[in-house]
């Protein structure tokens, strides 16, 4: 298994990289489960990651992936030496058809679901038909692969959310790692963030990611572009990227693709 370490180190040599958007990738060993920080492991960088967070009462999932995704959870839980009983609670950044797809199935399998406060209507009710403004541009070949293996894994089948809990902007989860609830609306209104000050681990969701989906080149942490035709509010996007850079320097663990450490303040600083 890497280390957090060379993990990070592997980000500089593959800032221009071409991403591969094919599922078989994720289940090559190396991806399945990398320790990219200390106790939180990612499953998957090619579509969506979904982290798991370890502590000695267990482990929390952060973000849910696509429904296509289980298979990897499942091998990624065994390459840690742990079962889905360890997992105590899933916890989501956003309820996007990207994000949701494992958690009614855990949910079922007993395991307590959290969502944003402000995303509960959505995750109950389920999200409807794909926005047409997700087909907008598929005229971009690497956004187009990307949807297009987002629909193959099943992204458009994910399964509301039967029962859920609620957190709100500053609120410390009382689930393994004990993340604190930083609101980032902008790519969606619910839209958080999750940090553990200690480790000084951000998990930014949609807020902050490191991929160009349009051209599918990765750089440095960004909000999702596509301005308001791709996301709820591009100026709210901003103003969370500058609450973000508050926090300083970070190990940013994004939706997408790759980790980032550095000086979040430098990127994103505040208005004077
Ligand atoms: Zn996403």
């Amino acid at each position: 298994m890497a280390t957090a370490q060379e993990t990070l180190k592997g980000i500089v040599t593959q800032r221009n990289m071409r991403i591969p958007w094919n599922i078989e990738s994720q289940l090559r060993e190396e991806q399945v489960a990398t320790e990219v920080a200390d106790g939180v492991y990612q499953l998957c960088s090619t579509m969506t990651n979904i982290y798991l967070i370890e502590d000695d009462d267990g482990l929390t999932l952060v973000d849910a992936g696509v429904p296509a995704q289980m298979e990897l959870l499942e091998a990624g839980l065994e390459c840690i030496g742990a079962e889905m009983t360890d997992i105590k609670a899933v916890i989501l950044t956003h309820v996007d058809p990207d994000h949701i797809g494992l958690a009614e199935p855990l949910r079922k399998a007993g395991i307590p679901v959290w969502v944003p406060e402000e995303g509960y209507e959505t995750a109950l009710n389920g999200l409807g038909k794909p926005p047409l403004a997700l087909f907008f541009f598929m005229w971009r070949p690497a956004y187009a692969r990307f949807i297009r293996a987002l629909m193959q894994a099943g992204m458009t089948d994910a399964e509301p959310i039967a029962e859920a809990h609620t957190f709100t902007d500053g609120q410390v989860l009382d689930v393994p790692g004990h993340p604190e609830v930083i609101a980032t609306p902008g790519h969606r209104k619910e839209h958080c963030s999750f940090w553990l000050p200690e480790r000084r681990i951000l998990f930014s969701g949609d807020a902050l990611i490191t991929m160009d989906i349009m051209s599918g080149k990765a750089v440095a942490p960004e909000p999702v572009r596509g301005g308001n035709l791709f996301n709820y509010d591009k100026g709210q996007q901003m103003e969370s990227a500058r609450k973000l850079g508050t926090l300083g320097h970070v190990t940013l663990l994004p939706g997408h693709v790759q980790p980032w450490e550095g000086d979040l303040g430098a990127r994103y600083p505040s208005a004077e």
